[in-house]
């Protein structure tokens, strides 16, 4: 058996390391464009939910959809036969390069998106996509495992990884769901 480590250690001469402490700097502060007004996304989300209702879909469960949305439109995401956990992807519609970053989007908002936080586009783009106007579950808080609504951390599941972990194939994912939606409604490829 053996003996356990300080964290500190570095592995040379069994020594522990020393830091020198030093205050916190802060990498990503949020600039302007990252800061919405509450009063103006309060009023567009206003004028949506009285506005004309484009269209309703219904996701079946371990199955994915695609849908267009226009500036200033709003989308409500709703489970409807209790809880269920989703994945989402978009792109630019006239330009299938410019994606949703999710690694951008924790460092400019935070691990847990809520109300007002934006989601951004990859580089060299780097614009908001969209912007979060309610949350029905943002009471949630943070549950007995630690766990917390609306990541930025997770990705979907896929075939690749459970064969990287398992060594078996498989067919079937979260990952191959929203491949055949994207390539059967939008003639995109997996790529
Ligand atoms: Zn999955």
């Amino acid at each position: 058996m053996t003996e356990s480590k300080p964290n500190s250690w570095c592995g040379r001469h069994d020594k522990p390391r020393e830091f020198a402490k030093h205050q916190p700097i802060i990498c990503y502060d949020k600039p302007p464009s990252a800061l919405v007004s509450k009063e103006e996304y309060d009023n567009k989300r206003y004028e949506a939910l009285t506005g004309e209702l484009v269209e309703t879909l219904v996701v079946p469960k371990r199955e994915a959809r695609t849908w267009t949305m226009q500036t200033g439109d709003l989308c409500r995401i709703t489970v409807h036969e209790g809880p269920q956990v989703g994945d989402v992807n978009f792109w630019n519609l006239d330009n299938c390069q410019e994606r949703f970053y999710s690694g951008k989007t924790r460092q400019l908002h935070a691990a847990h998106l809520k109300v007002y936080d934006r989601l951004w586009s990859c580089l060299p783009y780097l614009r908001p996509m969209a912007t979060f106007v309610f949350d029905t579950l943002a009471q949630y808080g943070i549950d007995e495992d630690g766990g917390a609504l609306h990541d930025v951390i997770g990705t979907r599941c896929d075939d690749y990884t459970y064969k990287l972990i398992t060594g078996q194939e498989r067919v079937g994912s979260c990952h191959s769901s929203l491949v055949k939606a994207v390539v059967e409604e939008r003639g995109m490829t997996e790529q």
